[in-house]
């Protein structure tokens, strides 16, 4: 996949004081894919956003004008309704290339930013060869919709979150659905997930200062992270890709996340 260099596209959104303790993290349940449970969710908008032919097009200026040819990724964006993970007064802007805001001072990811982002973990020669993205790490699951495309990429999933009532929304969005390779967990993912270590891709939704050693510990050999981190006075996309003997790092476009936060709350 190739992108052209981008503006930052994320609004800044200010985020809650971070809590002053870790608490362990706390696998609390499982949740299976979204999007067809999403789908079974009375009442319908009654805006179209129920049909495919509405995140067709989204896919279609993707490919257009992302480059984004990554087909099992474009076929799971094809798929989850978006407009379900937002509120109700935004679910007409869910398939505009727009991020927008899920409470809580966060932010759902623009289609495009979460497209390049999950199209770069499927560039690894290992990813490749298996077709999907392997075991799978994301940190911020915020509303629960890049978790939902995980799912659909990946043969298993966690996903953490700080934030409890984020947390409790995803799960609440997520839950009661056929299949269990998603896993939420709520608690601080600056230190990774070990008890599933190592993972073959990990993607963070909030960037820091700097990439936490946890996650670096925890990427699986052939494996590849992607992560916005400070660059600078701004944020940047980095890739990490880790080799037998060394991790190694790119950086890429400017792009405006929300803060890694420690602990929780
Ligand atoms: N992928 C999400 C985007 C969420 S925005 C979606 O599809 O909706 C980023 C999220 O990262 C926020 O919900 C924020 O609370 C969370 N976050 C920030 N620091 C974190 C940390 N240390 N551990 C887990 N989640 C964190």
């Amino acid at each position: 996949m190739t992108t052209a260099p981008r503006r930052p596209r994320f609004p800044a959104a200010a985020s809650p004081a971070p809590a002053p303790t870790q608490r362990p993290q706390r696998l609390v349940r499982e949740s299976r894919e979204a999007d067809e449970h999403a789908r079974r969710q009375p009442p319908t908008t009654g805006l179209g956003l129920d049909s495919e032919q509405v995140r067709v097009r989204m896919v279609d200026r993707l490919r257009r004008d992302e480059g984004i040819s990554c087909e099992p990724l474009l076929a799971a964006m094809a798929a989850v309704p978006r407009h379900r993970f937002v509120d109700p007064a935004l679910a007409t802007q869910a398939y505009e290339d727009t991020a927008l805001p899920i409470g809580h001072g966060q932010t759902i990811s623009s289609p495009s930013v979460v497209a390049i982002m999950i199209a770069r973990l499927f560039g690894t020669d290992a990813a490749q060869r298996r077709g999907n993205l392997g075991r799978t790490l994301e940190i911020g699951t915020g509303c629960g919709y890049q978790a939902a495309l995980l799912a659909r990429l990946a043969p298993s999933v966690i996903s953490i979150e700080r934030l409890r009532p984020l947390y409790d929304k995803a799960r609440d969005l997520l839950a009661g659905l056929p299949r269990s390779n998603l896993r939420l967990v709520y608690g601080d993912g600056r230190l990774g997930h070990p008890p599933n270590a190592p993972y073959d891709s990990i993607i963070a939704a909030a960037g820091g200062d700097e990439l936490p050693q946890a996650w670096l510990d925890q990427l699986a050999v052939g494996g590849r992270l992607i992560a916005p981190v400070t660059a600078g006075r701004a944020q940047a996309l980095v890739v990490v890709d880790r080799t037998p003997t060394e991790w190694r790092r790119e950086l890429h476009e400017a792009v405006m996340f929300v803060p890694l936060r420690s602990g929780t709350a």
